[in-house]
Order: structure tokens, then C-alpha cells, then sequence
């Protein structure tokens, strides 16, 4: 271990800080450390995060205003197929500016495909096939509908637009999944009870009266459901996510477009049938422009990245959970009166699964606030609110077993010197590694927290005197094991000092066993840092706090007094203290840490 002094001398030209700087070396190509949340990690050229990778792809002009250039004309298309009267040999130019335009949405996934080369492609490639067999429909429906004036429902061209469904799942399914890694539970559930009361309002609307149709009934069906199928996907793209790509918003977009033309379509079926030229064909056509116009952006290549997402109840959000959750009841009230057994049966069914939803959505906020109440944001350690009644906790438990209890105090060496060389994030990422470390260190049953700045506690239950030298050093030798990566391309070799004590039964009370951990890391620091000291301060019964009454209630410690007080404490009494570094004497006060 290169001694602190070292680290002074060497860096003593061109430091401008107090302290001496922790040496940085080149971070290995493949030791890249970790990404922050949120980044993936793996796939990028030479290990850049995909999502940094991207990021950084130069976007030409050119392609910055394709998809602009592109949504222009096909707006002017849209205006032309309006323009032109629906008789005569006029309804050939309309046909050909509808069919157009949808095939234009599908040539522009492939030329996106093309110029950008997004990753995973076959997610777009999916997407531009859908559309491909979507586009394949409407000319057919064209050419069987424009020279009468109708067609038969169900046409080959209502096959395949219900064959465009799957393959649009697949390419649409994964994206909403990849964008939120590892899961968002209160927006998959948020998005469930939106799907339930889309399915309710769809179920009895759309689908029920077709339910004793003929042979058309599987294709009138099958519209509504590949919708809410739709719907789930598309809610899940948009719902929760703080950052949305353009490309995903006009993903998103088409996908609603679709969702309304269809709802649309499915209740004209339900009465006079369809018709061309209505304002469903706008909305149709304007949902493949929002596409082509994703896949021109150069922003598609993003649109499966993971993105920071929030699961916070904002007020939008509330209300419009609320007006979901009432969809069922207000349907049973509307048709008060007229509502049969069938219709009673469905809505209870709805309400079910919506109070259920409910309870799980409340439940998860329950458990999500506990944690992050007792969770530290940026290492993902055990706050030291935690610590402290466990602390309480785990030593009555010691007490009352005849069982020994350790506690270590971890201060990160001249860690201000990172801050100040390479920025706050840096630092930020230097105290993840080290607590990743840290917990790396611990024992399973151990509780390893951030107990202030750059400062960490373990508490290890069932470890003694006997035992104190043997964990601080593996704390302690852990961290210094490699060099911590800070940015990603510099590690420095940083050090701990760590301060140990233990508690023997019904001896030192969880206060007395803090300010003896305090008081030996005070004395390594002293010593020259980088050491493990141990305090051997004989066992003094002192008056227990009883156990808190609940879980928040907080332990007395030494520790917020004034330093002043503790730091003659510490002079006082720094011969009870053993190690490489003590001060017996308790003279030659090392400087005052934090
Ligand atoms: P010593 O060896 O005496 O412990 O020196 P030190 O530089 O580690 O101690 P000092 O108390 O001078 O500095 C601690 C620094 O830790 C100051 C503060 O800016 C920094 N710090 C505290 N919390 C955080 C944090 O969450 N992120 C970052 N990046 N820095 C932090
Ligand atoms: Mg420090
Ligand atoms: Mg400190």
C-alpha cells in the first residue's frame, strides 16, 4: 500500500488543493466501471453505453430535417386527397394520395433503417414490415371499394390489416419493455388499469354486440382486441418516463392514431358500415406519417434505450387514474335501468380488477417509501437513520443473547481532493465504487451504511474483539484492492481509515460503542490514514436507551455534539485506543475530519 505521504510528494507540483490527490491511472479498456443508472452497459463501440454511443452518432443536417420535410409533404397529400371531389375519375387520385401515403410510412422505416442502422434493427425492421402489410391492405381495400362505392366486410384487405397486428406487436413490445429496465411496477400497473377500463368500455361496446354474429364475427372481434393490445403497449411507452426521444413520441403518436381510426372503424361496422373519405381516413393517415416521420428522426435510434423513468403519483397522473377507476361504476350508472344481467356481470368484473390494481398501486408506494426511507439515493447503501436502530436493535439482541456486537466507521482518505480535481460527479461515482465495495466486504447479515458524506458504518452482528482486526482489514484492503474508477478514463487509488470497536454483552450502550468507533477513527486518521485502528476501551455499563418504539425512532449518539467537545474527548482518551497509529500520549492532533 503506497504510503499517503508518497502520494504527496508525487503530486505535490501540481495540486492545488489541500491534501494530497489519490494517483490516477488509465482505466483499462475492458475495466470500465460501472455506468450510473439508468445507461446500459454493454453493446456500445469499445464499451460506450449504447445510450452515450447514440448520443454522440453526428446527426447531419440533411437528416435533422428529412422527417420535418417528410411530415410537409405527406400534410399536403392529406389536404389533396380531401381537395379532390369523391366521384368520377377524381376517387383514382384519391385512392392513389391514400395508398401513398401509407406506403411512404413503410419506405421510410426502411430508409431509416438504412441511414441511421439503429440497434437492435429487427425491432424497426418489424415495424417497417407491419407497415408493409398494412399499406398491402389499404390497396387492396382501394381497389375493391372505389369503383362501387363499397365492399364486403369482412374483404381480404380486414385480414390483413388483423395480420399487421402481430408483427407490429413484436416490433413495438420490446421497445416499450427495453425503455424501462428491470421493470416499473406503478406504471405496468397504472397502464393495467387504464387497459381495464379500455377493455370494459370496448368489451360491451365493441365486441359483445358482435358476439352472435356469423363468420364475420372473428374478424369484428378481432379489430378491438388487437387494440387493446395496442393500447397497453402504447400507455406503456409514454406512461412514467421523465425523457422521451421524438422518435418515440411519434411512435407513440401513430400508434393512438391507429388505436382511434379502428375504434372508429369498429363502430361504423356496428352500424351503417364504413366508408371512405371521412375524417377516420385523416386520422389513419396521419398516424403512418407520425411513423414514417419516427423512422426519419434521428432519434430512432434511441427509441429502445433505457430512460430515467418516474413512478410518481403527480396530480395528472391521479386524475387520470381516478377517471379510469370510475369508467366501470359510470358505465353501470348510464345504463341504470336497461342493464342486463350480462353488462351487471362484466363491470363487477371490471370493478374487481380495479380495486385490486388499486390496493397492489398503494401497496408498492408503501413499500417504496419504506425503502427510501431507509435507502441512501446515491450508493444504494443503508441510510444512517437505518443503521442506528438497527444499531439499538441488534445490540439489545446481543444483550440478551450473551452475544458480541462490532461496529466500524469508514472515512474515505483526502477524498476532497477528488471532488476538487475532477468534479462532484466524479466524487459521486468514487463513493458508489467504494460502498459497492464495502458491501462486497460485509457479511450477508452485515448492515453496511452511508453514515455521512464520505464516511460509511458497518455493523456486524456475532463479531468480537477477537475479530475486529481481521474484518477492518478487509474492509479496509478491499477498497484499496484497485484503482476507483471516477471518470471513464481515470481511476485513482483511494484509501480508507477505519475506526472498530465492540460491544461484549450488557456492556456498552449502541451511544458508547458509536463515540468508541468515532474516537479510533479519529485515531487512524491521525496515525497517517490508510489503517485500521481499534478501540479497546474497557467495558463500561452505562444506562441502556430502551429500544425504540417504532422503527424511526432515533438512538442517542455522540456524534452530532460539538466537535469541540468530542475532539477533547478524543485527547483524553487516546490511550484506551490500540493500533499501528495511536497516540498514547495524546499529543500530535491529527487534522480535524468531517
Ligand atoms: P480526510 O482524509 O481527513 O478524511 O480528508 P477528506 O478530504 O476526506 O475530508 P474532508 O472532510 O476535508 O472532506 C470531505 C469531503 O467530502 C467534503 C465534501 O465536499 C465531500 N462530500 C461529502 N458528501 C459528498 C457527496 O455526496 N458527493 C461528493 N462528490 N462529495 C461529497
Ligand atoms: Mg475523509
Ligand atoms: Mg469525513
Amino acid at each position: 500500500m503506497a504510503a499517503v505521504n508518497d502520494f504527496r510528494r508525487a503530486n505535490a507540483d501540481r495540486r492545488p488543493v489541500r491534501g494530497p490527490s489519490p494517483p490516477a491511472v488509465a482505466c483499462p479498456p475492458g475495466d470500465r466501471p460501472p455506468s450510473p443508472v439508468g445507461l446500459t452497459l454493454s453493446g456500445g463501440p469499445a464499451g460506450i453505453p449504447v445510450a452515450m454511443a447514440s448520443l454522440a452518432r453526428p446527426a447531419s443536417m440533411a437528416a435533422s430535417w428529412l422527417w420535418l420535410g417528410y411530415l410537409g409533404a405527406g400534410a399536403m397529400v392529406i389536404g389533396c386527397y380531401y381537395a379532390l371531389p369523391g366521384e368520377g375519375g377524381w376517387v383514382t387520385g384519391r385512392a392513389v394520395a391514400y395508398c401513398a401515403t401509407s406506403a411512404s410510412a413503410a419506405v421510410a422505416v426502411f430508409v431509416g433503417l438504412y441511414r441511421y442502422r439503429p440497434r437492435p434493427w429487427p425491432l424497426w425492421a418489424l415495424i417497417g414490415l407491419a407497415q408493409l402489410i398494412y399499406a398491402c391492405a389499404d390497396a387492396i381495400f382501394c381497389v375493391a371499394y372505389y369503383p362501387q362505392a363499397s365492399t364486403t366486410f369482412p374483404g381480404v384487405h380486414d385480414l390483413l390489416y388483423l395480420a399487421h397486428y402481430p408483427v407490429l406487436v413484436a416490433g413495438v413490445l420490446p421497445i416499450a419493455r427495453r425503455r424501462v429496465p428491470g421493470g416499473d411496477l406503478p406504471s405496468l400497473l397504472d397502464g393495467l388499469l387504464a387497459a381495464t377500463a379500455a377493455a370494459t368500455l370496448s368489451y360491451l361496446n365493441l365486441i359483445e354486440p358482435r358476439l352472435d354474429g356469423d363468420l364475420s364475427t372473428l374478424v369484428a372481434v378481432g379489430y378491438p382486441v388487437a387494440d387493446l393490445v395496442l393500447f397497453a403497449i402504447a400507455v406503456r411507452l409514454l406512461l412514467g418516463l421523465r425523457r422521451r426521444p421524438p422518435a418515440v413520441a411519434l411512435l407513440a403518436a401513430s400508434l393512438f392514431a391507429l388505436l382511434a381510426a379502428d375504434t372508429g372503424y369498429a363502430i361504423q361496422l356496428l352500424g351503417s358500415g364504413s366508408s371512405a373519405g371521412g375524417p377516420l381516413d385523416g386520422i389513419r393517415l396521419a398516424g403512418n406519417l407520425a411513423l414514417g416521420a419516427a423512422a426519419l428522426h434521428p432519434t430512432m435510434t434511441r427509441v429502445a434505450d433505457p430512460a430515467p423513468h418516474s413512478a410518481e403519483l403527480g396530480r395528472a397522473r391521479l386524475y387520470a387514474l381516478y377517471l379510469v377507476g370510475v369508467v366501470a361504476p359510470l358505465t353501470l350508472a348510464a345504463n341504470a335501468g336497461k342493464a342486463d344481467t350480462y353488462m351487471e356481470l362484466v363491470t363487477a368484473g371490471a370493478m374487481v380488477v380495479t380495486m385490486a390494481l388499486i390496493m397492489a398501486r398503494m401497496r408498492h408506494a408503501e413499500v417504496r417509501q419504506r425503502w427510501l426511507a431507509n435507502t441512501d439515493v446515491l450508493t444504494g447503501l443503508r441510510t444512517r437513520r437505518f443503521l442506528e436502530t438497527r444499531l439499538v436493535l441488534e445490540a439489545a439482541r446481543a444483550r440478551r443473547g450473551d452475544a458480541v456486537l462490532a461496529l466500524f466507521l469508514i472515512d474515505v482518505d483526502h477524498f476532497k481532493s477528488i471532488n476538487d480535481r475532477f468534479g462532484h460527479p466524479a466524487g459521486d461515482r468514487a463513493l458508489t465504487e467504494i460502498a459497492r465495495r464495502l458491501r462486497a466486504a460485509a457479511r450477508s447479515g452485515d448492515v453496511v451504511a452511508r453514515y455521512g458524506g464520505e464516511e460509511f458504518a458497518l455493523l456486524a452482528a456475532r463479531t468480537g474483539q477477537d475479530d475486529l482486526r481481521a474484518v477492518g482489514e478487509r474492509l479496509r484492503a478491499t477498497v484499496a484492492a484497485a484503482p476507483v474508477p471516477v471518470t471513464d478514463v481515470t481511476a485513482l487509488a483511494v484509501t480508507v481509515s477505519v475506526g472498530g470497536a465492540a460491544a461484549p454483552a450488557d456492556a456498552a450502550s449502541p451511544a458508547e460503542l458509536v463515540d468508541r468507533a468515532d474516537r479510533a477513527l479519529y485515531a487512524a486518521k491521525t496515525a497517517g490514514r490508510d489503517r485500521v485502528v481499534l478501540s479497546d476501551h474497557p467495558a463500561t455499563p452505562v444506562n441502556w436507551p430502551r429500544p425504540p418504539d417504532g422503527p424511526d425512532a432515533p438512538v442517542p449518539t455522540t456524534r452530532g455534539g460539538s466537535r469541540a467537545a468530542r475532539d477533547s474527548s478524543r485527547i483524553r482518551e487516546a490511550g484506551d485506543l490500540e493500533g499501528p497509529g495511536a497516540d498514547p500520549g495524546g499529543r500530535g492532533r491529527g487534522p480535524a475530519r468531517s
